[in-house]
């Protein structure tokens, strides 16, 4: 192993690196292994230790799907995620995406089951629709109206996050990177030849840096504070009454159109915990990034405990757990991934809006061919930062937007 990974340095350093990058979690960790894949050399910072659980990427699962509800411009992002995935977990040898399927339920014209049919359609992906009566007899653990009906997409299921960053570290410090934990970037100095990369305990010279600070992201770039809004995100596992219908096999991973209620992730029992639920973007509640994440309260576990009784009645016996987690919303939910306007060599990735997780394998390779080239053959035109001052131009700003979409 040439790489490095230590702890805060004391002295300043001399060595000039190609590459920096700021934040090693979801978007920050790949980016490291696959430009130290391509044999740069590249320097990795993050103010904590890999896989912590202070930020955006912890909680076991997160799912992937290819049948996009959102828009069916991001089908061809996720096609080569998914790729990226696989070709991660062979030179891991473990497994990070396991294929549940994913079923998409709601009314016919809901955003998400008319979405997640339009993208399908229009890039011919596989998936199956499933009347009430169907989704009962074949997967019970969910309750479903007489009129609801669920998309089932055969190629979703969950990635385990923890095991995504710590394989993209391993990767990228096998590779020869050097990273840096319990190292805080201060500072990013653009200076005529090279950038200034400063922490609490050193300097740091380089060619190119990568911001994926998740919701610090303000800090490093002041231009998105109140653009990029951290907001606080919960989750609950539940010991379900009947496991036998809980298990991976009989309970497909699932998004839930609740119409003006908003929309409910969850997973099956694939962990001691049991099954996972939470509603996307909570109660759109602001968080201070640098205050620790706010403790789960009584309204939080309501919320999910009704969801649970009424949706997943065999999966409601006893609530085990329950954590914060962070989005940090854009006003479009879309992502941000571009050159920084006033200093190109400086590349910003975005915390993606509570759904960027399922991206992070092709984000890597983004964030590697804008640092490297100054530009991708991956489709990103879609999250500017042109993209991203028209929408707030034409909607306003994510403060100002009163009733956000699901
Ligand atoms: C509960 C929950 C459920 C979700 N479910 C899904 C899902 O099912 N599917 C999906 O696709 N997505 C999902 N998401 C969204 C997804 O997890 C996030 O988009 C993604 O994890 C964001 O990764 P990130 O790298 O931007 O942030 P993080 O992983 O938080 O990484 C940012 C890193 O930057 C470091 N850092 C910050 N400031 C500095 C500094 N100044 N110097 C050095 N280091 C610094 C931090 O320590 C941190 O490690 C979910 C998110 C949550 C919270």
């Amino acid at each position: 192993m040439n790489g490095s990974m230590t702890g805060p340095t004391t002295a300043a350093p001399t060595a000039r690196f190609d590459v920096a990058i700021v934040g090693l979690g979801a978007m920050g960790s790949a980016a490291a292994a696959h430009l130290a894949a391509r044999g740069v050399s590249v320097i990795g910072f993050d103010a904590y230790h890999p896989a912590h659980g202070l930020g955006s990427s912890h909680g076991d699962s997160r799912l992937i799907r290819l049948g996009y509800f959102e828009d069916p411009s991001y089908v061809p992002l996720l096609q080569r995620a998914y790729a990226n995935w696989r070709a991660l977990e062979g030179r891991l040898r473990d497994e990070i995406l396991t294929i549940t399927g994913v079923l998409q339920i709601g009314l016919p014209d809901s955003k998400i089951v008319s979405g997640t049919l339009k993208s399908s359609d229009m890039y011919g992906l596989a998936s199956e629709t499933l009347d009430a009566a169907a989704l009962r007899a074949r997967h019970p653990a969910f309750a479903i109206d007489d009129d609801e009906i669920a998309v089932l997409d055969p190629q979703g299921g969950y990635l385990r996050p923890e095991a995504a960053v710590m394989g993209h570290v391993k990767l990228a410090v096998a590779d020869g990177a050097v990273l840096h934990f319990g190292e805080k970037v201060t500072a990013i100095r653009p200076q005529a030849e090279d950038i200034t990369v400063e922490t609490a305990t050193g300097r740091y010279s380089v060619g190119r840096v990568i911001v994926a600070t998740g919701s610090w992201i303000t800090d490093l770039v002041p231009d998105l504070a109140g653009k990029a809004m951290p907001i606080k995100q919960v989750v609950a596992w539940y010991q379900p009454a009947d496991g036998f219908l809980t298990t991976p096999q009989r309970m497909p991973a699932f998004i839930r159109d609740e119409g003006e209620d908003g929309s409910y992730f969850g997973f099956p029992a694939i962990g001691v915990d049991g099954v996972k639920v939470g509603r996307h973007a909570h109660f759109m509640e602001e968080i201070d990034p640098h205050a620790p994440n706010p403790p789960v309260n009584a309204r939080d576990t309501d919320l999910l405990d009704a969801f649970v009784r009424r949706r997943l009645p065999t999966a409601a016996g006893l609530r085990v757990r329950a954590t914060t987690c962070r989005y940090t919303m854009l006003p479009s939910e879309d992502f941000l991934i571009d050159l920084l306007p006033s200093d190109p060599r400086i590349v910003i990735a975005s915390p993606c809006s509570g759904h960027g997780f399922k991206f992070t394998s092709v984000v890597g390779e983004i964030l590697a061919d804008l640092a490297l080239d100054g530009g991708t053959r991956l489709p990103i035109g879609a999250f500017s930062f042109e993209a991203m001052n028209r929408f707030i131009a034409s909607r306003g700003t994510r403060a100002e937007l009163e009733n956000p979409t699901l």
